[in-house]
């Protein structure tokens, strides 16, 4: 199989791509600019030297009249003695002495006296002439080389400025300048060591950046990668665990049923043997099919309130206004309890408008009721509406014994009662109501005793606008 690019551009590897080439550039324009500054610095120091060289072994032996009638022997005599040290030292080629108008008034090499400046050292000449020392570096290939019988290989040529007083004159000074050209060998061998060490250092200063970088780059990676995979197993772990709930759920519900039903399916049993044993007293077997019929309608119930049950998960949602709401389900309530048990309403002056379904709503407070009235028979159930955290809430207290740590932990889930005869689902549908609603229902025990369900809806978006308008 042939490996993906993707396979092959993993983040380490972009990374080192990616950061190796930030380095290499940036190292490369420092270095180029560096060893530019390094070579001129080289040049410029030399150009010094030479121009102090210069002035102390041969500009104080100058004079004037030699400048000025340069073609006299004698003159040239004074010339050859006074440059006599500057051409013992090493290197040296050549050395020419231009007078201000860049005339030739002796040389080392004779038949360049008397002739003018060249075009191939005009510029640097001129800047001679006018009092700056310059120092370039010229290549092997220069024609004048050759013609002036220079050595083929690079050169350096310095050009110094000199001034010598004139003869009798108040001061007056007579301008010219003394050119040496010089082997560039040893020059270029020092700038090229130079060099070579600025370019070994930058390049093991770049390789360490790379290598911190990199293994900084891949520590941190690495850990993202443990702390992602690790994540990814513990939300596999997660699931799995949310899995097996739902299907020991499922169990224990499916464990109810079969016992829901197990009871009058053996008591139907046990009656239809009666029944049968005593086919020939039909008084007798009256009363025992009335009893299966009981047993009969025992389940029937059940069934109904276990579809009941699912129904709960459809709804229908329009605008409820909960005041209402709660006033209608308090009133059905006290008409259908066996001991038309009070329910004292604390309901808001401002109409409570949501938006929801009004039979899962009615649904849900009615158990609430219920459960609040079978805790304390007799004494009346408090119900309050007031709006809180962007939403309605609907408590229901009551003055019964409260909820033990027990009944706390299992309050919502499905099946679980304490009372005879109770379903254990009143709850539980209640809190997916609620959950269905985008609200949340939860219980507390209050201080002064008894027991209070808090039932929470969010206000729709429509109703925030409608108040903010307002
Ligand atoms: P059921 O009423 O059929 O038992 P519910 O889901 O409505 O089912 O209630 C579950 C259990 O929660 C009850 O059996 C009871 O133990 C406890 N409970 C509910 N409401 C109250 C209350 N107001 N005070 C004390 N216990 C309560």
């Amino acid at each position: 199989m042939r490996p993906q690019l993707n396979d092959l551009l993993t983040p380490p590897r972009l990374f080192a791509a990616v950061s190796l080439l930030l380095i290499v550039a940036t190292l490369l324009a420092t270095s180029f600019t560096q060893a530019r500054f390094f070579r001129d610095a080289v040049i410029d120091r030399e150009a010094v030297i030479v121009r102090d060289m210069a002035h102390a072994l041969v500009l104080r032996e100058l004079a004037a009249p030699d400048m000025e009638s340069y073609a006299d022997p004698a003159a040239q005599v004074h010339f050859e003695r006074s440059v006599s040290a500057l051409k013992s030292l090493s290197g040296v080629v050549r050395i020419k002495i231009f007078d201000h108008n860049g005339t030739i008034v002796w040389s080392d090499e004779p038949r360049l006296v008397g002739k003018h400046r060249t075009t191939a050292h005009e510029e640097d000449l001129e800047k001679a002439l006018g009092g700056t020392t310059r120092a370039v570096l010229n290549p092997a290939e220069r024609p004048s080389h050759a013609e002036e019988g220079l050595p083929a290989e690079e050169l350096i040529e310095f050009y110094i400025p000199f001034s010598v007083l004139r003869v009798g004159s108040a001061g007056e000074t007579v301008r010219g300048a003394i050119s040496i050209y010089r082997l560039a060998r040893e020059l270029n061998d020092t700038i090229r060591r130079g060099l070579l060490l600025l370019w070994l250092v930058k390049g093991a200063g770049g390789a360490i950046l790379f290598v911190a970088i990199f293994t900084l780059f891949n520590a941190v990676y690495r850990r993202q990668q443990r702390v992602e995979s690790q994540f990814a197993k513990l939300s596999s772990e997660h699931e799995r665990i949310v899995q097996m709930e739902k299907l020991s759920a499922m169990g224990r519900m499916a464990a109810e049923i079969a016992h829901q039903f197990n009871n009058p399916l053996i008591g139907v049993l046990n009656l239809a043997q009666l029944a049968e044993r005593n086919a020939d007293k039909p008084e007798k077997v009256r009363s025992l099919l009335g009893e299966i019929r009981q047993a009969g309608e025992h389940c029937r119930d059940f069934v109904g309130r276990m579809l009941r049950f699912t129904q709960a998960s459809r709804s229908e949602f329009q605008p409820v206004e909960l005041a209402a709401l709660a006033g209608d389900t308090a009133e059905l309530f006290r008409q259908s309890s066996p001991e038309h048990s009070e329910v004292v309403l604390a309901l808001p002056a401002a109409p409570a408008d949501v938006q929801g379904d009004p039979v899962l709503l009615r649904h849900a407070l009615f158990n609430l009721l219920d459960n609040a009235a079978r805790a304390a028979p007799g004494c009346a159930v408090e119900v309050a509406l007031a709006s809180g955290d962007g939403g309605w809430r609907i408590s229901v207290a009551d003055r019964g014994p409260g909820l033990s740590p027990e009944v706390m932990e299992n309050l919502f889930t499905p099946f679980f009662t304490t009372r005879k005869g109770g379903t254990g689902l009143g709850l539980s549908v209640a809190r997916h109501v609620a959950v269905q609603h985008g609200g949340r229902l939860w219980a507390e025990n209050r201080p002064e005793g008894g027991a209070v369900f808090h039932f929470w809806i969010p206000v729709t978006r429509d109703d925030e606008d409608e108040n903010t308008a307002g």
